[in-house]
């Protein structure tokens, strides 16, 4: 069975699409976006996390350790990738100072994990949201369990940057029951300077999954000195509303930006990119919706 790597799922998300939900987060993006909320699912590969202020200093860790490192200090290191027992030295903490983040599941074991919701979803009209990472960066994985979900009769969201091939956007796309489909910013250079990577894929793939009759709700990121200005607000307002006119108004959600990850980086001993920079006013973020509703747009506050 096709099989992938997840790196966590989280229960009762009312933040990914209608309804409750299940997050089931994809390992690995090939985007790296300034603000990335989840930096700990950018790699491909499981990674561990060292939280040093709860590390009793016991040395069980040490003990097992097959390459003999000191994990308190090294587990997740360069050393660790010829690890023969990789996360030994996760299993052996008794403090949780060392946290093992993502790992291989089959397409069943996610399946198991989601049918548990099964309930509230069924209560509250909800279902599962993939996400990430990039949902697409696993192309099997994510079909297979997009058709599992449908084959099972549960709303499936593919919560998606869009970076991606064209035939597997527009599949999984029209396998999904909502796209959430992130847009940062038009102007290319710019978008590569913020995320690595150029926006002309993605701008096609959303014209593509319209084309194909997808049912999409974009996802604006609000992100201060990045995409705020309203020149950028309205440039981007008119690029959707121009994009599928006869798909119908537009439904967007605009997710203003927040620091909430910035502990993350200090865990994975990296620089937060974004620094202090503040979050969004009421006022701004009531300013990028106004700009989007006159071009037509409905448009949610938050995911
Ligand atoms: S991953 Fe393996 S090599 Fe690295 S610290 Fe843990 S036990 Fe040691
Ligand atoms: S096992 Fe955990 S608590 Fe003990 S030394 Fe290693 S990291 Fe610290």
């Amino acid at each position: 069975m096709v099989s992938g790597i997840v790196f966590d799922i989280r229960k009762y998300s009312v933040h990914d699409g209608p309804g409750i939900r299940t997050a089931v987060f994809l390992k690995g993006c090939p985007l790296h976006c300034l603000w990335c909320h989840n930096p700990e699912g950018l790699s491909f590969s499981p990674e561990i996390l060292r939280r040093p202020e709860r590390c009793l200093a016991c040395g069980a860790c040490a003990l097992a350790c097959p390459l003999k490192l000191e994990p308190r200090a090294e587990a997740g290191g360069q050393k660790c990738a010829a690890c023969p027992a990789f996360g030994a030295c996760v299993g052996a903490c008794p403090a949780e100072a060392l946290q093992l983040v993502g790992k291989r599941m089959s397409v069943g074991e996610v399946l198991d994990a989601i049918r548990e919701d099964l309930p509230f979803y069924e209560e509250s009209g909800g279902g599962v949201t993939f996400t990430g990472g990039e949902p697409l960066a696993q192309p099997e994985f994510i079909l297979e369990l997009l058709q599992a979900c449908r084959a099972e009769g549960i709303h499936g969201a593919l919560d998606t940057s869009g970076f991606a091939g064209r035939d597997l956007v527009v599949k999984a796309g029209t396998l999904a029951d909502i796209v959430l489909f992130d847009l940062k910013l038009l102007d290319d250079e710019r978008h590569k300077a913020v995320t690595g990577v150029s926006n002309a894929p993605i701008l096609a793939n959303l014209a593509a999954l319209y084309e194909a009759g997808a049912n999409v709700i974009l996802r604006l990121p609000l992100i201060p000195g990045i995409n705020d200005a309203s020149v950028d607000l309205e440039n981007m307002a008119h690029y959707i509303a121009s994009l599928a006119a006869e798909a119908g108004p537009q439904k967007a959600h605009i997710l203003p930006y927040h620091s909430a990850a910035k502990g993350k980086y200090s865990l994975r001993g990296e620089n937060y990119a974004m620094g202090d920079t503040p979050v969004p006013s009421a006022e701004a973020v009531n300013k990028a919706a106004a700009i989007f509703e006159a071009a037509g747009i409905s448009v949610t506050i938050g995911g």
